[in-house]
């Protein structure tokens, strides 16, 4: 699988972690988990950078270090563990990935409730519930897969449009 910058889309090699260091020079996605089985690690482990537990966050060390991205399921749980993690550090996060615990549509209170999160993230973006996963966390050729990836993609190179 090539690795490829989320913001200027140069291949990346395998000691690119943390910054896209033949590229940009911008800090690379750490995807952090709201709560255990966010599916965090699968997303890190797709894109190619670091993964962890929100609560090991050093709110002083991450701006220059990371571009903090927070994961939770779409179940109540996973909900609640999100909001949790922005009521502690808020707008640290630069992004929310709402990570869909099962295919088809969410039941109202828990849109209601990923609409209040919405309101309050920096910005937010859903990953599809991809079936492939269950059977191969690293498979990127599944129709829905890449539709994520390409979008999580586009959501950076617009912000740097932006910038
Ligand atoms: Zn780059």
């Amino acid at each position: 699988m090539t690795r490829a910058c989320v913001h200027c889309g140069h291949e990346l090699t395998d000691r690119d972690v943390r910054f896209c260091s033949i590229g940009c020079g911008r800090p690379l996605p750490t995807f952090y988990a709201a709560h255990g089985g966010a599916g965090a690690s699968l997303l890190a482990g797709l894109f190619g950078v670091d993964g962890g537990h929100w609560s090991t966050i050093d709110p002083a060390a991450v701006p220059r270090r990371h571009l903090p991205v927070l994961v939770g399921r779409t179940h109540l749980v996973g909900l609640e563990a999100i909001q949790q993690a922005l009521g502690s550090l808020g707008g640290l996060f630069e992004l929310v990935v709402f990570n869909r615990d099962s295919p088809g549509r969410m039941p109202k209170p828990l849109t209601d409730r990923a609409y209040i999160i919405t309101g309050t993230a920096n910005a937010t973006i859903t990953c599809p519930f991809v079936a492939a996963w269950r059977a191969d966390p690293t498979d990127t050729t599944a129709k829905d897969a890449t539709a994520f990836i390409t979008r999580f993609r586009n959501h950076y190179a617009n912000s740097l449009e932006n910038s």
